[in-house]
């Protein structure tokens, strides 16, 4: 059997509470940028604490037959006409390989002319592995990983 790791809503808001001190004092954002759909829940869990708006991307890694993508596919984008001069908070659920965090951080840089400096990324977990792209070549201000942990496929609450 293939070993999985669960967590429970209870564990998920302690994660999000407990980060949030520290997302305030050494990034202090302006608004939620959510990866839709594992990012959603973890981004409303943590806006009880920053209160700052929740914008939304939606990316699947996988084709409508769930085959994995070499590049993460656009579901939904947003507009970032009022979000140039933010800071703004990249929420995701897990950050696995790192291609879904690359391809985003890429496309707000070179598409959305978005500074890096005015990007951080906060995961509820960071997979302990080899990874698309290093954190210092990714060159974002801030990157706060809940708890970092194993290489074993996650169960989050919401898929039971
Ligand atoms: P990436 O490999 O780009 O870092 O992760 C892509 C996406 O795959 C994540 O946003 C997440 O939706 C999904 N994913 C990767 N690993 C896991 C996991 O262990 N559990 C769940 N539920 N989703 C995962």
């Amino acid at each position: 059997m293939v070993e999985k790791l669960y967590y429970s809503y209870t564990e998920l808001h302690n994660l999000c509470k407990n980060s949030s001190n520290q997302l305030i004092n050494d990034f202090n954002p302006d608004v939620i940028l959510a990866i839709g759909g594992g990012g959603l829940i973890p981004a409303r869990m943590l806006r009880s604490k920053l209160k700052i708006p929740i914008y939304v991307v939606s990316l699947s890694v996988y084709d409508e037959e769930d085959n994995s993508l070499n590049e993460p596919r656009i579901v939904q984008w947003t507009d970032f006409e009022n979000l140039r001069n933010k800071r703004i908070l990249i929420v995701d659920e897990v950050d696995d390989t790192r291609k879904t965090l690359k391809y985003l951080v890429d496309k707000l840089v070179n598409q959305e002319q978005i500074n890096r400096e005015n990007l951080g990324i906060f995961v509820l977990h960071n997979k302990l592995k080899v990874k698309e792209i290093g954190l210092n070549e990714l060159d974002i201000c801030y990157y706060n990983s809940g708890k970092n942990v194993e290489d074993l496929w996650i169960v989050y609450p919401w898929e039971n």
